[in-house]
């Protein structure tokens, strides 16, 4: 038997030891926690207004921001989730405990292409569109399937009226008959002549809403005219300024002098389609989600198939051309297996 080789006695003898560092170290770290936790107000229910990567605001029910940390298990948290969470009874930071089950989230990919939720609990979105720069409705039909698939209602809103002479009228009129045939709402302002602001403050009372569109439409011009600058200032830098310097602020949640609440970030104004299969494209095409199996052909593709209601409906004027050709283009940019997977 080798010298290094313990006898059982010594195994007993050197457990017993380890047992009693272990149950020493779990007693210390319970005395942490109960030290921690009595130096904590009870739990409360909050807000997340502004996620900082290490640490989160949170607006308490009385409107007061506090600064909080939070625990490992609560990394996904977004702007918008209501929290659980306690504040210190010295000055210092709180922190968050739980997360409330989310009504909608808003999801998209990170770095390595995992879907990862930027902002939650959002009622409707606006889909903001503009004379300049030049609008497509496909790009609009992607942000009302993105909405429909995560249960947020789309509002259209044509930004920039006061470019739209009467050559551009006919054009945006008809995009908006288009729109509205199909049960969506579509408002009309300009951010910079303050027009149809009175009609936008209205829209978003009483609700937690967000701005997405093309760079350049004018959402940054929208937030600005709905939310006075002293406004902005109070609610959304100098409350964050405990925070730190150096951390970028991911999104932001701000009220609304009218009512209602705003989510404003870069990552919910590019919110969009991912990883979603040509099934969950018709989530946003209602008109043809309608004439399912009405086809001759069970596989019909509906793009050269005779007897194919979405052709027929088309010739028929029931469904808008342009939205099909829309969906077309979409699906074809889709993942082709997901698009092979739907045919099968
Ligand atoms: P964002 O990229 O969607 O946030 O767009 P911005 O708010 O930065 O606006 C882009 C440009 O459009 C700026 O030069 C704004 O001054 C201009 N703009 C915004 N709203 C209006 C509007 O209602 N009418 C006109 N004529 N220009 C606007
Ligand atoms: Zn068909």
């Amino acid at each position: 038997m080798s010298k290094r080789q313990l006898n059982r006695r010594q195994r007993w003898r050197i457990e017993k030891i380890q047992q009693e560092r272990l149950a020493r170290a779990a007693k210390k770290q319970h005395q942490a926690e109960a030290d921690i936790a009595h130096d904590l107000e009870p739990p409360q229910t909050g807000l997340l207004v502004a996620h900082h990567g290490q640490k989160v605001l949170i607006e308490a029910e009385d409107g007061n921001r506090h600064v909080c940390h939070f625990r490992a298990n609560l990394l996904h948290m977004v702007v918008g989730d209501e929290v659980i969470w306690q504040a210190p009874k010295s000055p210092g930071d709180g922190v968050v405990v739980a997360l409330a089950e989310r009504k909608t989230v808003l999801k998209r990919p990170d770095y390595y292409g995992r879907l990862k939720p930027v902002a939650a609990n959002i009622d409707q979105i606006f889909i903001t569109f503009a004379p300049a720069p030049i609008p497509s409705t496909q790009l609009i039909d992607r942000y009302l399937v993105a909405a429909e698939l995560a249960g947020i209602t789309p509002v259209l809103l044509l930004n920039k009226a006061d470019l739209i002479d009467p050559e551009l009228e006919e054009y945006f009129a008809e995009t908006e008959r288009m729109y509205r045939h199909l049960g969506y709402d579509v408002l009309r302002a300009s951010a910079t002549s303050a027009t149809g602001l009175e009609a936008l403050h209205q829209r978003l009372k009483g609700k937690t809403s967000a701005f997405v569109g093309q760079s350049g439409v004018g959402k940054s011009s929208l937030v600005n005219a709905l939310l006075p600058e002293a406004n902005l200032n109070t609610q959304g830098l100098s409350s964050t300024s405990g925070l730190g310097q150096h951390t970028t602020t991911t999104a932001l949640l701000f009220h609304l002098p009218k009512g209602g609440r705003l989510i404003d970030s870069p990552g919910i104004r590019e919110f969009g389609l991912w990883h979603i299969d040509e099934h969950e494209l018709l989530a946003g095409y209602p008109e043809l989600a309608n004439l399912a199996g009405e086809c001759r052909f069970r596989n019909c593709t509906h793009r050269h198939e005779p007897g194919c209601a979405w052709q027929n409906a088309v010739a028929e004027g029931k469904v808008h051309a342009e939205r099909l050709d829309n969906f077309f283009r979409i699906a074809d940019t889709l993942d082709s297996h997901q698009r092979q997977r739907y045919h099968d």
